[in-house]
């Protein structure tokens, strides 16, 4: 029988307590979760748009910017990607995108799909873009958008994104960069490097629930937008339209999340209480410990030290895990311990886990739960 027998009720909801130590979402604290609990304001009380008001100041610290179009799209970050191409890009347009991983990819699936000509600067997965071959392409092209990724989760690479965004801002182009997984946890600084349109997700380093996108635009990207010769093809994700309701005149385009939005109210009143600096040496550290302690059983980082990012380190996988099969391992790891971790992803897969230490999981915690369950599934007697 595979019908259930009986109607799902509430108490039916008992989900396990896991560590998310994969690419996210990660665990959220739980102030964060009492937050969302709390009572339901509309979208146009005042109440609560004193509260947006407070989330849209905390990031546009948090993204080290002044741009006033900065605020949490009511979607995933996958939702924040395409709101910066859709908006920026119409048919024909030239885009130029760095591609080194999933993420990557995915942008130029966006940016080809709203009919833009996309040029694909490819680099090995595992390693940052080749920035001679992104500044080549930027003046042969010379296109109205430039667009990569800042932390590409799928591989673990961190690209330094000053020489791509300068070379494409002195031709011309608008600047757009995937910050979903390096927001809260290493510094981003969107207006010393001179990018135009940002997003990121809260269910990474923001340790919030799944379902928003904090994006922000600056002035030339909205001039941009408002100077095209077509609508935007989405209404949903119209910058126009979206700022009739995060902009000063507060009408409704679409009904806010709010209690995601309490939640990340309180996940980004918890990154200001400990302060970027320190959030992200707890990151670094918490990565050194995890290569440090899993070396002895014979995992190895793939990315090079100096492109590694901190909060998703992607391991090599020793002989140990594959004499079991990976997938049955992480199954173990999942089912034994209630510790999940991520697969390896394209060409990658099969030969690496993605661990994530995102947020309130990048603590010694952490690690020292996967290293004991990993001792314990590795070991000869099982
Ligand atoms: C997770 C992720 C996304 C997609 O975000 P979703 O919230 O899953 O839609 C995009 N870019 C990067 C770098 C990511 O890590």
């Amino acid at each position: 029988m595979t019908v259930r027998q009986q109607a799902h009720t509430p108490e039916d909801i008992s989900p396990s307590t896991r560590r998310l130590l994969g690419p996210g979402p990660s665990n959220v604290h739980p102030r964060v979760l009492q937050a969302m609990a709390k009572p339901l304001l509309g979208h146009l009380d005042p109440e609560f748009l004193e509260i947006l008001n407070g989330v849209q100041r905390a990031l546009r610290q948090l993204f080290s910017t002044q741009n006033r179009f900065t605020l949490p799209l009511s979607a995933t970050g996958s939702a924040g990607m395409e709101a910066c191409l859709v908006n920026l890009l119409e048919a024909d347009d030239r885009v130029v995108i760095g591609v080194n991983g999933v993420f990557g990819g995915r942008m130029a699936d966006v940016a080809a799909r709203a009919g833009a000509k996309v040029t694909r600067v490819e680099a090995e997965w595992g390693l940052p873009l080749d920035e001679e071959a992104m500044v080549a392409a930027i003046r042969s092209e010379m296109p109205k958008v430039v667009a990569f990724v800042h932390a590409e989760t799928s591989t673990g690479v961190c690209q330094d994104p000053q020489a791509i965004a300068s070379a494409a801002r002195e031709a011309g182009a608008l600047v757009v960069l995937d910050c979903v997984t390096s927001l809260a946890g290493i510094p981003v600084e969107l207006d010393r490097w001179g990018i135009d349109a940002a997003y990121s997700g809260s269910q990474k380093c923001l340790s919030c629930s799944p379902g928003l996108s904090p994006v922000s635009f600056s002035e030339r990207a909205l001039h941009a937008v408002a100077t095209r010769s077509t609508p935007v093809q989405s209404w949903y994700l119209d910058v126009g339209l979206l700022d009739g309701y995060y902009g000063g005149e507060r009408v409704y385009h679409h009904t806010a999340p709010i209690s995601a939005i309490y939640g990340l109210a309180e996940g980004l009143a918890l990154v200001s209480e400990e302060g970027m600096e320190k959030r992200a040496g707890r990151h670094r550290e918490a990565a050194a410990h995890l290569i440090e302690s899993l070396a002895p059983l014979g995992f190895s980082p793939l990315v090079p030290p100096e492109h590694r990012l901190p909060m998703l380190t992607t391991l090599r996988l020793p002989e140990s895990v594959a004499k079991q099969g990976e997938a049955n391992v992480r199954r173990n790891l999942l089912q034994r311990h209630g510790i999940e971790v991520g697969s390896g992803l394209g060409t990658l897969a099969g030969q690496v886990w993605r661990v994530g230490l995102m947020g309130e999981n990048a603590r010694p915690e952490s690690v020292d739960a996967l290293r004991k369950a990993l001792e314990s599934e590795l070991s000869s007697d099982h």
